[in-house]
């Protein structure tokens, strides 16, 4: 079954579902269907493929065994710093059981099917495979060249996605996304930027490891500081919405040694020293849990008082005009 929404991403013509493929009349293109997954960009990426695999799920599987524990875990949600994005996400009043579209969206997110029917988008056939146990619909493609019809999506997700983009190719990315949205259909980003507080300074003292750490490891080619984030974005049409700070030098115990990896540990004995701690802290349940809780009720404080340029991670939102 061809799911309506999906068109030829080259030509834009109307798909014919066969029984091993998805084919375009118009320019004669086939794209191949495996485990029903539809691939519209089925040579595999190098980097991508298999990397982001992990899915968010509402509630941890020791918690889906015990539903007793779930108010106990709504309220830890409500305080962790790591449900922080979620938090914002669900302030923002969206239109209910709407059509939303998840681009770039690994393993899949839960709690964004909270806000209606979602689709998952990913270029990794092995995110998608995963992302699956959460989304209704999954389609494999890249992000350039989207399958989808014009005015179709009343909202577009994409966490972690804009960072990895270098500027050009956000500018076709931007464009892509507001043709696929309703008019006035929400784009909500998760967005990765520049930042420039005294962790990242720390970081940047060493710029070979910076540049593994930060930007090659993670695929962080594009990031950009908010102000000239924000002006593209608007440049390409779209209305601001709601703008937020998520993340600056605050973050999840876990995160720490994710971004910094053991390679700083060798350069500084102040790196060596916060490696160890924090390592020792995730390695046991409840003291990571209630670090991550008390850094939850630190940040909204911490990040008052930032400037713009110490945050390191924004929740945006953007509506397409209504004419
Ligand atoms: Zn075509």
């Amino acid at each position: 079954m061809t799911p309506p929404a999906l068109i030829c991403p080259s030509c834009h013509g109307e798909l014919i579902s066969k029984a091993t493929c998805l084919y375009c009349p118009p320019c004669g293109k086939e794209y191949p269907l495996r485990d029903k997954i539809p691939l519209f960009a089925p040579e595999m990426d190098s980097f991508y493929e298999g990397k982001f695999t992990q899915t968010h799920y509402l509630y941890p599987e020791t918690v889906r065994r015990f539903p007793v524990l779930k108010s106990f875990w709504r309220l830890e949600r409500m305080l962790n710093i790591n449900a922080r994005p979620y938090r914002v996400l669900n302030r923002l009043s969206l239109p209910s059981g709407g059509e939303f579209l998840d681009l770039g969206c690994g393993g899949g997110t839960e709690q964004f099917t909270r806000l209606g029917k979602v689709t998952g988008y990913d270029i990794s056939l092995g995110s998608l495979q995963m992302a699956r146990a959460v989304y209704p619909e999954v389609v494999q493609g890249n992000v350039l060249q989207l399958p989808f019809a014009d005015n179709h999506f009343d909202g577009v997700l994409a966490s972690h996605l804009i960072g990895h983009l270098p500027r050009s190719e956000k500018i076709i990315f931007l464009k892509e996304i507001i043709r696929i949205l309703k008019p006035g259909g929400f784009l909500i980003l998760f967005a990765e930027t520049d930042a420039d507080h005294f962790l990242f300074r720390f970081a940047r003292q060493y710029p070979d490891l910076y540049q593994k750490d930060f930007i090659r490891r993670p695929g962080h080619l594009g990031l950009e500081f908010l102000p000239d984030l924000d002006m593209l974005i608007q440049s390409i049409g779209y209305l601001p919405v709601k703008r937020v700070k998520l993340y600056g030098f605050l973050w999840a115990v876990e995160h720490y040694n994710h971004k910094f990896s053991s390679d700083y540990g060798e350069q500084s004995r102040f790196f060596r020293g916060f490696h160890s701690c924090c390592r020792w802290l995730a390695s046991r349940a409840f003291f990571r849990e209630t670090a991550d809780v008390l850094l939850g009720i630190v940040a909204p404080l911490v990040l008052g008082i930032s400037s713009d340029r110490q945050i390191g991670e924004w929740f945006l939102a953007y509506q397409k005009p209504e004419k």
